[in-house]
């Protein structure tokens, strides 16, 4: 991805579920105009997921999961419900693709039920229609060919309408400001900070100002006084890393309503109440108790040390506690939950929304406190009350 492409947790995924030599992948490639995947007439030959991120009109951006077929003999089935579950725990639409020449078979129907237990808008694909008409009654079926591009255009169609009802329309700061407001932005630029552009949180972050039509200035911590100074009027809020909330804090006078980025994507991402409530359990932490701590991606690139260094510290130092921690990234996050006592996750700001809410939701099944980076940060260094000053239900609650 480059870095002025759609982050991947902004994109639509849309996975492309079946049996094997349904024609799975030739209906990606079809569908993408692209030899996104292998395609063969041997059975099975897509045997891991493949990711492409790309535009698909008329949808915008997106991220096309093609997946192993359903029906691999080599993975028992368990295992195989397991790994679909996985890819479905992201997936925001699915698309099933059935080899119209043959008979609806188990494999598909359970594949269906999949979809509505995890409630994933989802359409039928009857492929190979230049083979076999296959009559078509139910409005969320269509039958294609991925050989003939038959039907192709009205399967995009189809999906886009399904991609308009399941969107987000959250905001992550905008819906707080009126037009002409000014934001103050703080993003120290330590030997952390990636070289030569800002994190995503805070382009985020920033667009989202722009959006509102309010005007945003950026500063780093060591000239905010200078900048506040210099203000004709207070700002409306100002929003800063919440690795400089302690020195930040010092700084913004009480009446300014002072938050975090954190704190802004976890409302983004849907989770900020159950992340402030877990963040409560750190002080209930005992000897020997293992906190898991979870990122979203495996290059780190945008949060350097914080998860497998930083907090581990912080932790001990704020408990006083002989802890243990476990460290998970990219796609693996653990389904059994039940050794933890506390997860704590990074931002996900590489993760959509669905996967953020499949990973609080299995913490929340099995009453694991789940809470996230920054949270956790302005709860240990006594801030997180101020931080939540612009959301007054949550901060009355602590
Ligand atoms: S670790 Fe999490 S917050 Fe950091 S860049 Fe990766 S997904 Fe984003």
């Amino acid at each position: 991805m480059s870095l002025n492409d759609t982050p991947s947790g902004e994109r639509i995924h849309i996975g492309f579920f079946g049996r094997r030599n349904a024609g799975k992948s030739s209906l990606v490639n079809a569908v993408t105009g692209q030899e996104l995947a292998v395609v063969s007439d041997v059975k099975g030959t897509t045997t891991d997921p493949v990711y492409k991120a790309m535009e698909l009109l008329p949808l915008g951006p997106v991220e096309i999961i093609d997946t192993p077929g359903f029906d691999d003999e080599g993975a028992l089935g368990e295992l195989r419900v397991k790994k679909t579950r996985q890819i479905l725990a992201k997936t925001d639409i699915a698309v099933l693709v059935i080899d119209g020449t043959s008979p609806v078979s188990e494999w598909d129907n359970e594949l269906v039920r999949l979809f509505r237990d995890k409630d994933i808008p989802y359409i039928v694909v009857y492929n190979k229609a230049d083979e076999k008409v296959c009559p078509v009654s139910d409005e969320n079926a269509i039958a294609v060919s991925a050989k003939s591009g038959q039907n192709i255009h009205e399967l995009k169609e189809k999906i886009a309408s399904l991609a308009k009802n399941s969107g987000n329309d959250r905001r992550i700061v905008g819906d707080l400001l009126s037009p002409d407001d000014i934001v103050i932005l703080v993003t120290p630029i330590d030997a952390a900070a990636p070289k030569g552009r800002m994190i995503l949180p805070q382009q985020q972050t920033l667009r989202d100002v722009l959006d509102a039509d309010a005007a945003a200035m950026v500063t780093k911590e060591t000239q905010l006084a200078m900048t506040l100074e210099r203000l004709a009027a207070p700002p409306k809020m100002v929003i800063t890393d919440s690795q400089a909330f302690g020195m930040v804090s010092k700084i913004v006078p009480e009446s300014v309503p002072l938050t975090s980025f954190s704190i802004l994507m976890a409302r983004y991402k849907g989770f900020l109440d159950t992340a402030v409530e877990g963040a409560s359990a750190i002080s209930r932490l005992r000897d020997g108790d293992t906190v898991l701590i979870s990122e979203g991606c495996t290059h780190h690139r945008q949060c350097g040390d914080i998860g497998s260094v930083k907090l581990p510290a912080l932790l001990k130092k704020y408990t006083g506690r002989e802890l243990n921690i476990t460290l998970s990234s990219g796609r693996d996050f653990p389904e059994d939950l039940s050794p933890f006592s506390l997860v704590i996750h990074c931002g996900g700001c590489m993760l959509n929304e669905r996967e953020m809410l499949y990973r609080r939701r299995t913490a929340e099944l099995q009453g694991v406190p789940f809470t996230n980076y920054g949270i956790a940060i302005a709860c240990m260094n006594g801030i997180l009350k101020r931080s939540l000053g612009i959301f007054p239900d949550l901060a009355d609650k602590l």
